[in-house]
């Protein structure tokens, strides 16, 4: 103890008697209680201080015994719930109010479903297995988190998450007007691609058409002489039809149904499809496929079309001058735990572009013939399935381009 310190005792006195009873003189006794004094102080210091720290929450706070009996709360707490004068007190237990609660329709959940709420509201209090979402009939959402104390009491923290709320919900507002307005984009951007496309042969029938009638008209065209126009018309109008084909192809994707597929299986059969032609021109096939594949979230059609694309693109890429050594690989294997991946390579000319990415694009094509679909259906194929697809190979070395497919959940298949 300092010096100047002030030194507290208890004096009791009390009468000193002889063996007859009479009072001899008086004992005094003297209990030095300062340091009981001091450390008494000190406890109602910490409790103040305690007590004002759960009061400036900003949380409403409070915590109930091993009972369910209210022992400290905050004044947030009684104003979150809205509870009439006197029903929070100490002592009074969880479910009463909660009860209170319920008679002045504070809580969304509760509304018309007193019972039930009561239930559920009471497991959560025992049992609490995480913060979960309160509505309020005044339009604030409350965040109620609740744990268990170490002596078996439980405490609960009511967060106001109103505003963040409303700017989650502005957030998504805005994000769907933006998607509105992309997906109105891509649609001007594809209705222009569309019509440039389509014009193109439609711009040749007619010529064919224009020549085929003025031959008539002339009287002197024979069989032959209309035979190769008809059949440039015929083909003008087959290459329309397989634009609107790949279009189609690219929409329907919307109504993708997954499901759990064996894309080896999906491989093999794909490539049965192309295996006559690879044969015609010489150019070998290997099949490099991971045995314990597991099964891939996709549609098994969808899978094999995006396979025959990508064996399509490389044989065209090789046929230009096929040699001993041109070869198709394709391997299957799993990426990691949710992933599995496809690497399709061919020893072709590869991609010679810089900007890689642009070859995904609808109706970019370097071949004469080409309509330019088939990269950009399988990159909507992919990612339909929330896969995605990627060239891998370096620029002038033969394409290598590889593709990622969700492992299936099949918890989640038979959920949906
Ligand atoms: P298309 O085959 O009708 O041109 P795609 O979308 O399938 O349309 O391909 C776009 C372009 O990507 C092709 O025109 C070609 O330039 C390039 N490409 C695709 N696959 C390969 C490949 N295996 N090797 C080299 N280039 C390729």
């Amino acid at each position: 103890m300092g010096d100047g310190e002030k030194c507290e005792f208890i004096v009791t006195k009390a009468p000193l008697k002889d063996l007859t009873g009479k009072t001899i003189g008086i004992v005094t006794a003297a209990i030095d209680v300062t340091e009981r004094k001091r450390m008494e102080k000190e406890i109602q210091q910490s409790e103040a201080k305690f007590r004002n720290a759960i009061e400036n929450l900003q949380e409403g706070f409070a915590l109930f015994d091993r009972d369910d009996r209210l022992v400290i709360w905050n004044r947030m707490y009684e104003e979150i719930f809205a509870f009439n004068r006197g029903v929070v007190r100490y002592g009074v237990r969880f479910e009463d109010l909660v009860k209170e609660n319920m008679k002045i329709d504070r809580v969304v959940e509760s509304v018309g479903r007193n019972e039930e709420f009561l239930r559920e509201r009471m497991e959560q209090h025992q049992n609490p297995l995480g913060p979960f979402e309160l509505r309020l009939t005044n339009g604030t959402c409350i965040l109620v988190s609740e744990a268990k104390t170490p002596d078996g009491g439980t405490y609960t923290t009511l967060t106001d998450i109103t505003k963040l709320k409303q700017t989650e919900k502005q957030a998504r507002e805005r994000e769907a007007e933006l998607a509105n307005i992309r997906r109105l984009n891509v649609l001007g951007e594809m209705a222009a691609a569309i019509a440039h496309e389509l014009n193109q042969p439609l711009t040749v029938i007619s010529s064919y058409a224009q020549g085929v009638a003025a031959k008539l008209r002339s009287g002197l065209a024979s069989p032959d002489d209309l035979l190769e126009p008809v059949e440039n018309l015929i083909d003008q109008a087959n290459r329309a039809g397989e634009i609107i084909g790949g279009i189609r192809s690219l929409i329907d994707k919307q109504e993708t149904r997954k499901s759990a597929v064996d894309l080896n299986a999906a491989i093999e059969e794909a490539l049965t499809l192309v295996t006559p032609e690879y044969q015609e021109l010489g150019i070998g096939v290997t099949l490099d496929l991971d045995d314990g594949l597991p099964w891939v979230l996709a549609d098994e059609i969808q899978a094999q079309q995006l396979l025959l694309n990508l064996a399509r693109n490389a044989m065209e890429a090789m046929s230009e001058g096929p040699c001993a050594s041109s070869r198709l690989t394709v391997q299957s294997s799993q990426a990691d735990g949710d992933t599995v991946e496809v690497a399709v390579m061919d020893t072709g000319p590869g991609f010679p572009f810089k900007d890689r990415e642009g070859v995904f694009e609808p109706f970019f094509t370097t071949k004469a013939q080409g309509l330019g679909l088939g990269l950009s259906i399988c990159r909507s194929i992919t990612e339909a399935f929330g896969g995605r697809i990627w060239i891998e190979s370096a620029p002038g070395t033969g394409a290598l381009v590889r593709f990622s497919l969700p492992i299936a959940d099949v918890k989640q298949l038979e959920d949906a």
